[in-house]
C-alpha cells in the first residue's frame, strides 16, 4: 500500500467513522422509539375504528329517525282519521272516511274492512282501497270460507300480521297471497256481539317493512273505528226510539184532540140539556109552590093540622128545588158563555160588609164571629158586583154551616202581582184531602155527619168556581180535618 493509499484510507476511515457512529446511534434511537411508534399506530387504528363506528351509528340513527318520521306521519294520519270518524254518526259514512291518503301516510297502499252480518251469517265488505273488483271478490270469498277462524280471532281480540311469529291461526304466506301483499296487519273491530268485524291493511312494497309499532297504530285505528261504529249504532237506536216516540206523541195528541172535541161536544150537549130541563122544571115548580102557598093561606078552607104540615113540607121542598134549578141554570149559563160579567171597580170591603149584614142573623144564631181583614191596598177589584156577592154568600154560608158554635170566620185580602187574592178562613170541621178537588165538581158533597143532617145541592162551589174563572181568576182550598178550611180565590186588581 502506498503512502497515498494509506492517507486516502485514513481519510475514508475518518469520514465514514462518524457516519457509522451516527448510523449506529440512529438505529439505537429508532429501536428506542419503536414502542412509541407502535402505540401511535395503534391509536390511529383505534381512531379509524371509532370513525367507522360513528359512521355506522349515524347511519343507524338516520334509520331510526326515518322510522320515527314514518311513525309521526302515521300518527298524524291516524289522529286526523280518528277525529273525522269519531264525529261521524252514520255507519256507511264512517267507512267512506277511510281514504287512500291516510293509508299512504302509514306507508301502506292496500286496505279493506269487513263487518259480520249476523242475519246472513257472513262477513260483509264495508270498504276496500287499492284492489280491483275481482281481487276484492276473491278476498271476500276467502274471508267467508275461513269465517270460523276469522271469528275466532275477532272474539279473542287477536291481531294477525306478517311480523314473524305473530300468526298461529292462518299462515302469513297464505294471507300474503290472498291479499296480494308482502306484509300486512289484520286487526279485529269491537269483539262484541254488535259490529263485530275486521280491518286489513298491507303493502306490496318491499321497502316498507311492517313493524310491531305499525301493529300498535293499526290496533288503535281499529279500536277507534269500533268505537265510532258503536256510537253510530247507539245513535241510530236513540234516533229510532225518538222517531218512534215522536210518532206516538203525534198519534196520542191527535187522539186527545179528537177526545177533547168529543168531550166539548158532550159538555155542550149536557149544558144545553141541563139548561132546558131546568127551564122546563121551573114552570111546574112555580105552580106547585103557588098552589101550596094558596092552600096554606086557608082561603080555600081550613086545613087539618097534618095536611098543613105536609103542605108546609111541599112548600119547603119546592123552595129547595127552585133554588137548585136556579143554580143549575146559572151554572149552565156561565158555562156556555151566555152570562157576561158586568165588570166595574168594586170595593171588596163594602161587599163583605153587605154580606155580613145579610147573614148577621144566622151568624148570631150559630154563635160565630166574622172578622174582615181586607186591607186598603188590596181592596179594589175589577169584577161583577152581583156575582162577587154570590161568591161571598156561598163561601161564608158554607163556612158557617161547617163551623161549630164559638168558631171564627175571617175574610182577608192581599195583592199578588196584578191580582187580589181573597181568603175565607174558618175554624170548622175541615175537608178530607182526597175530596179537596172534587168539592168544586157538580153535586159533590163530602160524606160527613153535618151533610147528612143539613140539605144541600153540591152546586154552590161549582157556581163559585165558574164565576171566579169567568173573571180570569182561580179558586182553591187548603184544609185540615178538625182545624178548618181556607178557600182562596183571585180577582183582577183595579188599578
Ligand atoms: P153544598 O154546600 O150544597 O153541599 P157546595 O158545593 O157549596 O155544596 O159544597 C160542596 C161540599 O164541600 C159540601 O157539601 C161540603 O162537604 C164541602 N164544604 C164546602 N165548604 C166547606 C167548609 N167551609 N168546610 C167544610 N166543608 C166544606
Amino acid at each position: 500500500m502506498s503512502y497515498l493509499d494509506k492517507i486516502l484510507l485514513l481519510i475514508y476511515v475518518l469520514t465514514t467513522l462518524p457516519l457509522a457512529i451516527l448510523l449506529i446511534y440512529k438505529v439505537y434511537r429508532l429501536n428506542q422509539l419503536q414502542p412509541k411508534f407502535n402505540s401511535v399506530k395503534k391509536s390511529l387504528d383505534d381512531m379509524d375504528e371509532q370513525a367507522k363506528l360513528i359512521v355506522r351509528t349515524d347511519m343507524e340513527l338516520n334509520k331510526i329517525q326515518e322510522a320515527l318520521d314514518k311513525k309521526i306521519t302515521g300518527l298524524y294520519a291516524l289522529q286526523r282519521l280518528s277525529r273525522i270518524i269519531s264525529m261521524t254518526l252514520e255507519e256507511d259514512q264512517i267507512f267512506k272516511r277511510i281514504q287512500a291518503e291516510y293509508l299512504e301516510d302509514l306507508g301502506l297502499e292496500k286496505g279493506c274492512g269487513f263487518l259480520w252480518d249476523e242475519r246472513n251469517k257472513q262477513f260483509a265488505l264495508r270498504f276496500s282501497i287499492g284492489y280491483r273488483d275481482d281481487e276484492i271478490m276473491a278476498i271476500k270469498s276467502f274471508v267467508n270460507n275461513s269465517q270460523e277462524k276469522f271469528l275466532d280471532f275477532i272474539i279473542n281480540d287477536k291481531t294477525l300480521s306478517s311480523v314473524p311469529g305473530a300468526n298461529d291461526l292462518i299462515s302469513a304466506q297464505q294471507l300474503n297471497t290472498v291479499f296480494k301483499v308482502i306484509s300486512f296487519i289484520i286487526s279485529p273491530l269491537l269483539p262484541q256481539q254488535n259490529n263485530r268485524g275486521l280491518i286489513f291493511v298491507g303493502t306490496e312494497n318491499p321497502e316498507t317493512v311492517i313493524t310491531e309499532g305499525d301493529e300498535e297504530l293499526i290496533k288503535i285505528l281499529a279500536t277507534q273505528l269500533g268505537q265510532a261504529l258503536e256510537n253510530a249504532r247507539l245513535f241510530e237506536k236513540t234516533w229510532r226510539a225518538q222517531q218512534e216516540l215522536e210518532k206516538k206523541v203525534t198519534e196520542r195528541t191527535h187522539e186527545l184532540t179528537l177526545a177533547l172535541e168529543e168531550v166539548k161536544k158532550i159538555s155542550a150537549r149536557k149544558t144545553n140539556f141541563v139548561s132546558s130541563v131546568s127551564h122546563e122544571l121551573r114552570t111546574p115548580l112555580t105552580s106547585i109552590k103557588g098552589y101550596a102557598a094558596i092552600l096554606l093561606t086557608g082561603k080555600l078552607g081550613e086545613l087539618p093540622k097534618d095536611v098543613r104540615e105536609r103542605l108546609e113540607k111541599i112548600n119547603r121542598h119546592s123552595d129547595e128545588l127552585v133554588h137548585m134549578v136556579n143554580e143549575l141554570l146559572d151554572i149552565s149559563r156561565i158555562e156556555s158563555g151566555k152570562v157576561t160579567m158586568r165588570t166595574e171597580i168594586c170595593n171588596l170591603k163594602e161587599i163583605v160588609d153587605k154580606v155580613e149584614d145579610l147573614l148577621s142573623g144566622q151568624l148570631k144564631e150559630r154563635k160565630l164571629s166574622l172578622t174582615t181583614g181586607i186591607t186598603q191596598d188590596a181592596n179594589l177589584v175589577l169584577a161583577d158586583r152581583t156575582q162577587i156577592e154570590r161568591v161571598f154568600i156561598n163561601l161564608i154560608s158554607n163556612a158557617m154551616r161547617f163551623t161549630p158554635a164559638q168558631g171564627k170566620i175571617t175574610v182577608t185580602s192581599r195583592k199578588v202581582d196584578k191580582m187580589i187574592e181573597v181568603g175565607v178562613r174558618d175554624t170548622g170541621c175541615g175537608i178530607p184531602e182526597e175530596a179537596q178537588e172534587a168539592i168544586f165538581e157538580e153535586f159533590f158533597r163530602v160524606d160527613n155527619a153535618i151533610n147528612q143532617e143539613v140539605r144541600g145541592t153540591g152546586l154552590g162551589l161549582t157556581l163559585v168556581k165558574h164565576i171566579v174563572e169567568a173573571h180570569n181568576g182561580k179558586i182553591w182550598v187548603k184544609s185540615k180535618i178538625g182545624s178548618g178550611s181556607t178557600f182562596s180565590f183571585t180577582l183582577p186588581a183595579a188599578e
